[in-house]
């Protein structure tokens, strides 16, 4: 059994419950984090505040911290991401938001570090429960992934997606299982979703504008898992 674990990790929600997650089950954990032209560089910043925090509930166990360059990706897969383009549906169905293939080149990269750093084990924040249906986030998708850089490294990577066919609120519960209420504040205060960048405004469900559709999704998720908790 791999005892050894490298972390997608982008502070937001999502990553940052995987991160505690995989700390609760691993002996050594290490993240990666993908810089690709994003307009905020906020989530790059808030990371180190949340490694620090989890670092400490969990002795020993959180190794280095690996942030990437892919800029020459962020330039060919240009979207409201990584331009000045308005967040809208696209005729595809996909929100404009949707970066073409983007979490098929974030797992070859973080394969590679794995590989170099001994890690036989991926995790990462897929959801394909309630989320905008980008199909690289889909487990058929990251089944597929898996298989491929298997081969391709001539060595079995697993890639764990423990957020898979939860819901927002049930990934609140899942923080609060694996770390209680400090582990929920820690995120709450700490972690960044907001498309807009936004860390002027907090609101009861963390910092963001409010209005984009990852802020909307965090603050109808953090409300049904409130609503659930005093049910
Ligand atoms: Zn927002």
């Amino acid at each position: 059994m791999t005892r050894s674990a490298l972390v997608l990790f982008s502070a937001g929600q999502d990553s940052a419950t995987c991160l505690a997650w995989a700390l609760s089950r691993y002996e050594r954990v290490e993240t990666i984090g993908f810089f690709y032209g994003q307009r905020h560089a906020i989530e790059l910043e808030q990371r180190q505040t949340l490694r620090t925090i989890l670092a400490a509930a969990a002795p020993g166990r959180l190794g280095d911290d690996h942030v990437v360059d892919l800029s020459g990706y962020g330039a060919i897969a240009e979207s409201a991401l990584t331009a000045e383009r308005a967040i809208e549906m696209a005729e595809t169905g996909l929100p404009t938001t949707f970066v073409p293939g983007r979490n098929l080149v974030f797992l070859a990269v973080a394969a590679a570090l794995a590989y170099r750093r001994g890690a036989g084990t991926l995790v990462g924040g897929m959801c394909e429960t309630d989320f905008s249906g980008y199909p690289d986030c889909r487990r058929a998708t990251i089944d597929a992934m898996q298989s491929a850089l298997s081969l391709g490294l001539d060595q079995p990577l697993k890639i764990e997606t423990p957020l898979m066919h939860l819901t927002k609120a049930e990934t609140w519960a899942l923080a609060h299982q694996l770390g209680g209420a400090a582990l929920v504040e820690a995120i709450l205060e700490h972690s960044h979703t907001c498309y807009e960048g936004d860390r002027a405004h907090r609101h009861a469900w963390g910092y963001g504008c409010g209005a984009c559709p990852a802020c909307e999704l965090r603050a109808k998720g953090w409300n049904e898992w409130r609503e659930g908790v005093s049910a």
